[in-house]
């Protein structure tokens, strides 16, 4: 069966209601609804909670961690493309790879990285049922970034830390931006760091909620 085929709960008719749903909480870029409408959510989960893919709301993938919810990824690809679309961008915590695979429809290079090694062979196979060849894989500790990538116009975290990591700031270009949470478990906020051709600029937008970004390999 086509990928992006899907019955009942995981048709197209269900994706077109989730798209709507994220309109009305305020998502209001039209290239990444457009998107979130082409791709087949449901693929990018177990057979066994495919039904529960166009709900707003976060889901098990495995190894502790979550697909990020429908909104959340909307919001960050939002952020993201704010002052213009970014030609290549990181991701840091790769998971099952649906915000890689909408991130690869709208730039031109991605490279993600992901610390649990299973997880990461399993994006990578998501993404090439959908046929998606402009993200780059790599088993790498998203604290450090990954400078032989570097400079990025765009840098896009899915996981929580407790302070901006220096790597990600040192590896944005000039007028590039990182998009982050920030924060404790109970208490973190979407930030937006911008590099100026003298420094640095931050915004806090959103309270969100994500998994901590962990050191180390897995
Ligand atoms: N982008 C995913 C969300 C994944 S959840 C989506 O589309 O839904 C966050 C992911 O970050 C988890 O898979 C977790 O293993 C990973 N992660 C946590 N700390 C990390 C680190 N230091 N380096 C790389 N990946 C990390």
């Amino acid at each position: 069966m086509n990928a992006s085929a899907g019955i009942g709960m995981t048709s197209d008719r269900t994706r077109a209601r989730m798209v709507e749903a994220l309109r009305k909480a305020g998502i209001r870029d039209e290239k990444v609804l457009a998107v979130l409408l082409e791709l087949p959510r449901h693929a990018f989960v177990e057979p066994g909670i495919a039904s529960r893919a166009y709900e707003d709301t976060p889901l098990p993938i495995g190894h502790g961690q979550t697909i990020s919810s429908p909104y959340i990824v909307a919001l960050m690809t939002q952020l993201l493309l704010e002052n213009g679309t970014p030609a290549r961008v990181l991701e840091i915590g790769t998971g099952c790879g649906y915000q890689a695979a909408v991130l690869s429809k709208l730039v031109k290079e991605v490279y993600t990285l992901e610390r649990i090694a299973p997880l990461m062979d399993k994006a990578r196979r998501h993404l090439r049922d959908l046929r998606v060849y402009n993200v780059r894989f790599k088993h790498a500790d998203g604290y450090k970034g990954y400078v032989e990538g570097a400079p990025y116009d765009g840098i896009l975290c899915a996981a929580t830390a407790a302070r901006v990591p220096e790597a990600l700031k040192e590896q944005l270009a000039v007028g590039g931006r990182l998009v982050i949470p920030v924060g404790s478990t109970e208490d973190q906020w979407l930030h937006v760091v911008e590099r100026t051709a003298t420094g640095f600029t931050e915004q806090k937008r959103e309270a969100v909620r994500f998994v901590p970004l962990l050191p180390g390999l897995a």
